[in-house]
This record gives C-alpha cells, sequence and structure tokens, in this order.
C-alpha cells in the first residue's frame, strides 16, 4: 500500500481539478490520479457559459492569464428547415477555449495549491475496508484514502465500483463529434458567431460550430441509441457531412481534417440515481451531470468537483465518512443544478422527439427580439428556464400571431 491521502480524486478533469483544488486549499491531504499525462485532451467543443467567471471569481484573472480565452456575443440557431435567428448580447454569452490548455491549468491550480498529483495512473479497482478504501491501480500500485471522489469521466470505474450503478445505458448515452482545426483550414463565416442546429437533418440531436482564437471546433451530437440502429456509416461520415452542409451554408469556409477528428460518449440521461456511497463521492460526467439538450458538461463539472469537495473536507472534520455523512451532497448539487438538469432532460425529450418544434420556436424568435436573447441565454445557462417561463410562454404566443419579418433577421 502506498501513503495515500485523506481524499483521493480519480481523474484529473475539470471535475476532478476543481474538487482536488477546494480539497487542497481547504488543508485537506489530497492525491489526485490520472490515467493520462498531461497536457491531454478531451474530445469536447470547449464551449463554456461565461457564469463560470461569476461561479469561480477566484479562477478569472487566473483562466484570463493561462488559457486563450474567446468571448463569444453572437449564437445563430438554427432549426431542421434551415430556418435560423441570430442572438445578439452586449456581454458574452459563452466562452470558447482548448481543453488541452483548459484542463491542463486547472491541474496545475489544483497542484500549486497544494493537492499531489500522479499521472498516467490508472485506477481499475476499489477495496472498501471498516476505516478506509484502497484505489488499486492498472500497474499494482495501491493508494489507501479515507475518502474518494470519482471524476473519472463518461467510462468511470469508481462509481461501479460503490455500487453506484453498472456504466451508462445505451438509452443515456449521446455520440458526439469534434475536431478542432486551425483557422487556416477550417473557419467560421463569423469569428464571434457560435452556430448551433438543433434537430440538425430532424434527427435527435444538434450540430454546433465554436470558432476559438485560433482554432474552429466543430461536431454533431446524437442519441447513441438513434445513431446505432438509425444511421448508416462511421462517425466521421455524419460529422464529414455535417461540416459539408455548413460550408454550403456559407457557415464554415474550408476543408475538415480528419486527422483532428475525434468521437466520444457524453452522458445525456440525467445523473446517476445516487451520486454518493460509503467513503465515495462522484462528480462530472462520471455522475452524468450534463446538460440534457445542449450536451454541456464542464460547468457541471466544476460545479459538482467543488460540491462534492466540500462536502468531503466537512465529513473528514466531522470524522464520519460514511453514506450518512456524504448525503448531503445531493441537496447541495441539486439546489444549484437540479433544476437546470431535470429541465433540461424535459426540453430533450420533447424536442428529440419532434424535431421540428425548433424551427417554430425560432420562427417565434425571429418575430420577437427580446424572446430570441432568452431563449438563447437560457440555452447557454445564462438565464433559469423556470424563472423565465411566463414571459417565455407569453412572448412565444404572441409572437406565432405576428408575422415574423425575416427568419434569419438578427434579434
Ligand atoms: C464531442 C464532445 C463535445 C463536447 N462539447 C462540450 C462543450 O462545448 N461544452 C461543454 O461544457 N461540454 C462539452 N462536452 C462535455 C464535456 O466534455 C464533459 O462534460 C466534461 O469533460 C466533463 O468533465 P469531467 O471532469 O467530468 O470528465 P473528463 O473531462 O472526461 O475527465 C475525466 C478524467 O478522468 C481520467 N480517467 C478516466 N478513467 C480513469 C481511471 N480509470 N483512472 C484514472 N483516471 C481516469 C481521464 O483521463 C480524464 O482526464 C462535450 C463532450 C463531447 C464528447
Amino acid at each position: 500500500m502506498r501513503p495515500g491521502a485523506d481524499v483521493v480524486v480519480v481523474g484529473g478533469g475539470p471535475a476532478g481539478a476543481m474538487a482536488a483544488m477546494t480539497l487542497a486549499a481547504r488543508g485537506v491531504s489530497t492525491l489526485l490520479v490520472d490515467k493520462k499525462r498531461f497536457p491531454r485532451d478531451k474530445p469536447c467543443g470547449g464551449g463554456i457559459r461565461y457564469g463560470v467567471y461569476r461561479r469561480f471569481p477566484e479562477l478569472v484573472d487566473y483562466l484570463r492569464t493561462t488559457v486563450t480565452i474567446h468571448e463569444i456575443r453572437k449564437v445563430r440557431m438554427e432549426g431542421p428547415s434551415g430556418a435560423s435567428v441570430l442572438a445578439e448580447s452586449d456581454e458574452p454569452f459563452y466562452l470558447t477555449l482548448r481543453r488541452t490548455e483548459f484542463d491542463a491549468a486547472l491541474l496545475a491550480r489544483a497542484r500549486a495549491v497544494g493537492a499531489r498529483v500522479l499521472e498516467a495512473v490508472r485506477v481499475t479497482e476499489l477495496r472498501f475496508a471498516r476505516d478506509g478504501v484502497a484505489v488499486r491501480a492498472v500497474d499494482g500500485r495501491v493508494f489507501a484514502a479515507r475518502i474518494v471522489i470519482g471524476a473519472d469521466g463518461v467510462n468511470g470505474v469508481v462509481a461501479r465500483q460503490a455500487g453506484l450503478g453498472d456504466g451508462f445505458s445505451l438509452g443515456a448515452l449521446a455520440i458526439d463529434t469534434m475536431e478542432e482545426t486551425d483557422l487556416a483550414e477550417l473557419a467560421p463565416a463569423d469569428p464571434d458567431t457560435i452556430y448551433v442546429a438543433y434537430g440538425y437533418k430532424g434527427y435527435p440531436g444538434y450540430g454546433y460550430v465554436f470558432p476559438k482564437r485560433h482554432h474552429v471546433d466543430a461536431g454533431v451530437g446524437f442519441l447513441l441509441s438513434f445513431f446505432k440502429e438509425r444511421l448508416d456509416g462511421a462517425p466521421y461520415v455524419h460529422h464529414a457531412r455535417f461540416l459539408a452542409d455548413a460550408r454550403a451554408r456559407g457557415v464554415v469556409t474550408g476543408d475538415s481534417n480528419p486527422k483532428n477528428f475525434k468521437a466520444y460518449r457524453l452522458p445525456l440521461g440525467g445523473p446517476l440515481a445516487r451520486t454518493y456511497a460509503d467513503r465515495v463521492l462522484v462528480c462530472g460526467d462520471a455522475a452524468g451531470f450534463v446538460n440534457g439538450y445542449t450536451g454541456e458538461g464542464i460547468y457541471h463539472a466544476m460545479v459538482t468537483g467543488r460540491l462534492a469537495a466540500e462536502t468531503a473536507a466537512e465529513a473528514l472534520a466531522r470524522g464520519a465518512c460514511g453514506a450518512a455523512a456524504l448525503a448531503s451532497y445531493e441537496a447541495r448539487w441539486r439546489r444549484e443544478i437540479g433544476r437546470e438538469l431535470a429541465d433540461s432532460l424535459r426540453i430533450q425529450r420533447r424536442l428529440f422527439a419532434r424535431p421540428a418544434l425548433v424551427d417554430t420556436v425560432i420562427r417565434a424568435a425571429a418575430a420577437d427580439r427580446r424572446l430570441c436573447r432568452l431563449l438563447a441565454r437560457v440555452a447557454l445557462g445564462e438565464e433559469d428556464l423556470r424563472a423565465r417561463k411566463l414571459e417565455l410562454a407569453l412572448r412565444f404566443l404572441f409572437a406565432r400571431f405576428r408575422r415574423a419579418p425575416s427568419a434569419a433577421r438578427p434579434c
């Protein structure tokens, strides 16, 4: 048994780095292990809500100086018929960045505040004893912990080892594609506008083009069950078709570069039924904390990493690490993001069942500037849907009785 720590965090993505950073800043002895060496890439669009700055103000200066961040003030939303609207805002809606840089910066920050980080350690097993947990790696190393935080992503082992499920079912997963390509090869028509095609081709999913400072990131996402049952061809076929369509529509110029292409799974069916167990908390993708219709998960990973760490630190201070002592984690994340996640699943089910509904919404948005901006702000996490529900419903009804001036007019 190697010397471990009071808390061993498995996974060094945004969830794990945030957890380790929070624990170490509170003086809790923390070891983070990741199977990869950093900087490592994570297949991702690299878009994150602007609200991340409000939620983690202590990171704003650090991130602005260590990561190349592009601020987005315009979003074009398109429906399956091709109807689209452009929402604009004075304050940024969204930030785009490269995950290689962002994840490495968060992990470096966790190290700097005192977390011990070991790379190239793939965890395969947890063994529970009365006084702690043994975290076993594939190379035979074993690390002792009083609490384990599972931040090991969509294919994680910690939740399974803790009896929190057998992994995400087919119906709870999406397949998302991405390529991050240099602007010299593939460029958005407007470097300040993100483009989102909901219900692309009438499929249950979306396509996106996210401009970054020196790159563009683009891809498609579909429910995995739909992809397996209804679509022919490898993921790149659909990815390349989306980019060819986007080029034909003037959204991008240049060519897709298959060398930069990746496809990866994304949990899109909502959080696990339980996200804590004896001596274990799970956060980020490992626990299914992803917005059900936008596929946004970085922010939720950071929030749940922080909340898991706060719960663990308090439990350690009380000297109680069992499930009962960790149960407050669920109340914390439900209070902060539970409503958004539940609403996002409802929206996902409606939009994915009837993609044409997206066209109806977009046409209404084209007729009402405020509705358009509100929809964009809700989709990008800047507004709470329930707080705006009445206004959205009234504006939607009103807009449907007015003629849209032009489906593509900015709002
Ligand atoms: C194509 C695509 C596009 C996306 N676009 C966006 C987007 O634009 N915006 C957004 O917010 N979200 C997006 N997401 C979702 C987002 O990428 C995830 O929600 C986010 O990365 C979750 O962070 P995490 O820390 O929970 O997990 P991850 O970032 O997956 O990190 C998990 C870490 O655990 C490590 N690990 C895994 N297993 C083990 C093990 N056994 N032992 C040790 N270490 C292990 C991995 O190496 C990894 O470093 C996208 C996802 C995909 C697939």
